[in-house]
């Protein structure tokens, strides 16, 4: 009996044994599999690609962030030129801890001082990671009326996250850690810049999706940064904008000689990705939907 009662102890330690191997395998083949999985997603964050020998763009992947407003939860289009005395920050995204994965880039690459920082817009999406570029005591700029639009914008996020309940704490958690920054100076007209090398150009065009853009040209590069104006591959954000406008500066620039059209959303495009925007942007215009107007974010990128 006593050899029996043994040999069952021992195949239930065997057996719990290979149990906790088994489980041990699993949980590291599981845990492998996890890191894999996070270094996967760190290395495809965003891509940079350099459109022009030191002309680059950052585009975020097309993920919806945990972090910030949630009204802007995915990141606009980045970008910075490289001249021979600083640099040109174009958009900072939708946080400032996207806006440090722009500036990681800029360090990489060079330790000459961020002198100017172009918000090509005034909402969340472009501009939230201003701060990252006060540290660096950029001069941040934006037009009098996109300003204005981002002081009622940070009313109203302040109103937000002081909601009672629920809905302001989860504001106050998403807004931890970010610093709501306006710009430093505002421009009413045209201007150009330089930080050495090529001239940049500050246009204000009088079209698009909302008032007071900048459009950032660069003359010799042949690239030209639309902001919202352009989104590649993204449906518009129209919300009441002037259509034909907006069609009829888009006809306009795509005459320019511009090799590269930066968009607010999405990767840099060329003349034929431009015209296919203002096909869509034509037949939006043509057959209004309500659908799309009330709720442009949820199909799209940002209102
Ligand atoms: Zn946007």
């Amino acid at each position: 009996m006593e050899p029996v009662n043994l040999t069952r102890e021992d195949l239930a330690a065997v057996q719990e044994g290979k149990g906790k191997r088994t489980w041990i395998v699993f949980y590291t083949v599981f845990s492998l599999v996890l890191i894999g999985c996070g270094a996967w997603a760190l290395g495809t964050r965003y891509a940079l690609t350099e459109v022009k020998p030191h002309v680059f763009v950052w585009v975020p992947e097309d993920i919806h962030d945990f972090d910030g407003d949630p009204r802007f939860d995915v990141a606009g289009t980045a970008g910075f030129i490289i001249g021979q005395d600083g640099v040109i920050v174009v958009d900072t995204t939708n946080t400032p801890f996207h806006a440090r994965e722009v500036r990681y880039e800029i360090r990489e690459r060079t330790d000459l001082p961020i002198k100017y920082v172009i918000d090509t817009d005034s909402r969340g999406d472009h501009i939230l990671g201003n701060e990252v570029f006060m540290d660096e005591r950029a001069t941040i700029i934006s037009t009098p009326v996109a300003a204005a639009a981002m002081r009622e914008y940070h009313r109203d996020l302040v109103k937000r996250m002081d909601a009672e309940g629920e809905p302001g704490l989860r504001m106050r958690q998403r807004m931890r850690g970010i610093h709501f920054t306006l710009p430093t100076e505002e421009i009413n007209k045209e201007m150009a810049i330089g930080v050495g090398g090529e001239e940049v150009r500050l246009l204000l065009p009088l079209a698009g999706p909302t008032a007071g853009n900048i459009v950032v040209y660069l003359p010799a590069s042949k690239v030209l940064f639309l902001g919202d104006l352009f989104e590649n591959g993204y449906k518009p954000q129209i919300q009441g904008a002037d259509i034909q406008k907006w069609v009829a500066y888009l006809r306009e620039i795509a005459t320019w000689d511009v090799d590269v059209y930066v968009p607010g959303h999405g990767a840099p495009g060329d003349k034929k990705s431009l015209a296919d925007f203002i096909q869509v942007l034509e037949n939006a215009g043509k057959t209004p939907s309500p659908q799309e107007d009330s709720s442009p974010n949820q199909a799209t990128s940002g209102p």
